[in-house]
């Protein structure tokens, strides 16, 4: 059981400034089991506790683990240059709770954006050791050929990478389209990879992550949802 004051738990969970949030409680804004309770330095066991604030009900987690649908044109930077920042999609407090993206998308990148506030769960995640593959649908600007796959498979040559590259698996889905797997996280890989095999990316979307599909998870784009323990285990 882990007992907490009630600023401190609200600082905890991203909603600003320990100042800000006993300001926010002595006003009155919070409720726990239907109650207000407006002295700060109360007291209460965060295991499966809920608040209110401004009449939204939230759940104390010690630490988040999102799934965004990601749209094109955000960028996964903290401090994005030319697009907004995906942190934009998301709750404030996220941003508060200094949510990272878990491998980056590039900007006009759609599809699976994993995010979470927990360093070593991004460490292990992102770990090239891992092997964790990643799906990913690429459409193509000229026909998927045959020699495509073949090359894709066999691996291909990317200037700055001291041996080739390959798919874990490669197969077409349409005359433009190929679902590509790969257990890298490169830069730009998939677009390099198919450049480097003579065609050209023209949109890339990430649909799965190890065995947690996207579409199981019923997200329009721009929309992210928490993952439960279930879902945590299937990405692997
Ligand atoms: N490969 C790319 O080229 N871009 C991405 O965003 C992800 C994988």
């Amino acid at each position: 059981m882990s007992k907490l004051s009630l600023d401190r738990i609200l600082q905890s969970q991203g909603f600003g400034t320990r100042k800000y949030c006993r300001n926010l409680i002595e006003d009155g804004e919070v409720s726990i089991n239907g109650e207000i309770v407006d002295d700060y330095r109360a007291t209460f066991d965060t295991t499966g506790l809920h608040f209110t604030i401004f009449d939204e009900e939230w759940e104390y987690r010690e630490h988040v683990y999102i799934v965004l649908n990601k749209p094109a044109n955000f960028e996964c930077s903290r401090k994005p240059s030319h697009h907004p920042g995906v942190l934009t999609l998301l709750p404030e407090q996220f941003t508060w709770r200094e949510l990272q993206p878990v491998g980056r998308l590039d900007h006009d990148t759609t599809g699976m954006l994993l995010m979470s506030d927990d360093g070593p769960f991004i460490h292990a995640q992102s770990s090239p050791k891992r092997h964790i593959p990643k799906v990913y649908v690429a459409t193509t600007h000229e026909p998927v050929t045959d020699a495509l796959i073949a090359q894709l498979l066999d691996g291909v040559q990317l200037h700055d990478e001291p041996a080739p590259l390959a798919a874990q698996t490669c197969r077409k889905v349409d005359d433009y389209q190929i679902e590509i797997v790969l257990e890298q996280g490169k830069y730009h890989q998939v677009k390099r990879m198919l450049a480097a095999a003579g065609n050209h990316c023209s949109a890339l979307r990430r649909i799965a992550i190890g065995e947690l599909m996207l579409d199981a998870l019923d997200l329009a784009e721009g929309e992210w949802t928490y993952l439960d323990e279930a879902q945590l285990a299937l990405l692997r």
